[in-house]
């Protein structure tokens, strides 16, 4: 273990935190980290509990969240979705082509998938699903009252997929959530689904903005949806950050360059890579977080429909009476159909082998998305760092590497905050130890915890 102590200049005074971190390596998966031990205060601010994601460098999804990059189509979602001779079916957040990249996205395509292989097929066949996330264990649970056979191959040795829920009630008061957890109240199939179960959730309404400087005047996100209105009249796609630079902004601004970071902790991607006819969704004004085991979700709609887990999938061999799954480990297993679950980076790196190739439709597809990254990480203190109403705090100018944060606190009354990042920020964050994701997140709330300094 390595411990050192990070000083913060904060205005006349000084902010003394102590990090401790187990994990000297970058982690190749996202970890469920144990948490650094509790260490005498005094001085020091300490971390009692740390727990971070690195999807980006996880092998079974090498991103957080599909998006639509500059002068792609969205329509091209809908190729992806296309069934290949009835036979291989395609579900996933990135089939979706009105809320891609989001957990409603994931879940009505495996609905609308399982729909379509209940039409193609009779009772007793065999249907595969690969991926136990949600998307699988949503058409898992539609199909699993209809006579037919099915079977779920997940890679990795839980459920969940991109839904990650650290729980770990000697050290959160509620999970950590290492992947998708964030909704608005327009996510009607999801909200349902968190209703059937009783999660309770808390709104993050009120939102502050800070550089070392002191308090900054907020950046609307109507600076960014106007200039998508004057993109969208031009007659080829721009990016983002063109259509914000054509329509007057200064994307050097500190306080615009925030806001940003915000849009790319959502969509996984920067200004300069997303569309600007196809933008993603704008960070919700008042994002709803549930607090609750997610997985919970997942294991619910798969029921006892079998799982195997461990099972990656390295080929699919299919014609028109049937596939043949070929396990990593050699051995084949033959179905009557298939549903294919697994996210954008992995078809995008040939995780999965198509045998015969996938019609032109889909490998368009797969080649003209983009695969954006996300990361978080979550620390809980003993006391809160800050004493702040605001629940989402943007972090204005300097080097920070997590501008974007979520403050529990208000809402929770247990001192945890939430940093999330993407984009190319992602990637810097995914290639950070601990030590480093540690040592950035608290570099990173400086201006925060400046404010609140004495003097
Ligand atoms: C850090 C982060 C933050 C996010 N934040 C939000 C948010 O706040 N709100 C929101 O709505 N969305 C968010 N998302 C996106 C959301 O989590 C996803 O859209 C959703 O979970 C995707 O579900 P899915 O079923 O399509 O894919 P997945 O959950 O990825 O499921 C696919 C499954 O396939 C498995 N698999 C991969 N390869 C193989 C193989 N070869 N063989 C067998 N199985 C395989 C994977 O292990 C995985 O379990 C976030 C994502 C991340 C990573």
């Amino acid at each position: 273990m390595t411990r050192r102590t990070l000083l913060i200049g904060a205005g006349a005074g000084f902010v003394g935190v102590l990090l401790a971190s187990c994990t000297p390596e970058p982690v190749p998966t996202p970890t469920r980290t144990p948490s650094p031990s509790p260490q005498p205060t005094g001085d020091t601010i300490v971390p009692l509990a740390f727990a971070r994601s690195a999807w980006t460098t996880d092998p079974f999804s090498l991103g957080a969240a599909s998006f639509t990059p500059v002068g792609v189509q969205k329509s091209v979602r809908g190729s992806l979705a296309q069934p290949v001779v009835d036979r291989v079916f395609f579900a996933g957040e990135a089939t979706d082509d009105e809320q891609s990249g989001t957990l409603e996205a994931a879940l009505r395509s495996g609905r609308r998938a399982a729909a379509e292989v209940r039409d193609a097929s009779g009772p007793g066949e065999r249907i595969a699903v690969i991926g136990a996330g949600l998307a699988g264990a949503a058409a898992v649970s539609i199909l699993a009252g209809t006579d037919r056979e099915v079977t779920v191959f997940e890679a990795r040795e839980r459920v969940g997929g991109r839904i990650m829920s650290h729980v770990d009630e000697k050290e959160w008061p509620f999970p950590a959530q290492l992947g998708g957890w964030l909704h608005s109240a327009q996510d009607a199939e999801w909200i349902e689904q968190l209703n059937s179960l009783g999660i309770r959730s808390a709104v993050l309404a009120s939102s502050a903005w800070r550089s070392r400087e002191g308090v900054v005047d907020p950046v609307s996100t109507e600076t960014v949806a106007s200039a998508v209105v004057t993109a969208q009249e031009l007659p080829s796609d721009v990016s983002l950050a063109q259509a914000l630079s054509d329509a007057g902004s200064d994307l050097e601004d500190p306080a615009l360059a925030a806001l940003l970071a915000a849009v790319a902790a959502a969509a996984g991607a920067d200004a300069d890579e997303l569309s600007s006819w196809f933008p993603p969704s704008l960070p919700a004004a008042e994002p709803i977080a549930p607090l609750a085991d997610l997985d919970a979700v997942v294991r619910d709609l798969l029921g006892d429909v079998r799982v195997s887990l461990s099972s990656p999938i390295a080929r699919i061999v299919y014609d028109d009476a049937g596939v043949s799954l070929a396990m990593a480990t050699g051995e084949s297993l033959s179905f009557d159909r298939v549903i294919v679950t697994a996210p954008l980076g992995v078809l995008q790196s040939e995780g999965i082998e198509f045998s015969p190739a996938l019609p032109f439709g889909h490998r368009g597809a797969i080649a003209a998305l983009g695969m954006g990254r996300i990361e978080t990480v979550w620390l809980r203190f003993e006391e809160p760092l800050v004493e702040s109403e605001a629940e989402i705090w943007h972090v204005v100018g300097g080097d920070a590497l997590i501008r974007t944060w979520m403050n529990l606190a208000p809402a929770t009354g247990e001192a945890v905050l939430v940093g999330v990042v993407g984009g190319a920020a992602a990637e810097e964050f995914a290639a950070l130890d601990d030590d480093g994701v540690l040592e950035a997140a608290i570099a990173s709330l400086a201006p925060f915890m400046q404010a609140d300094a004495p003097g």
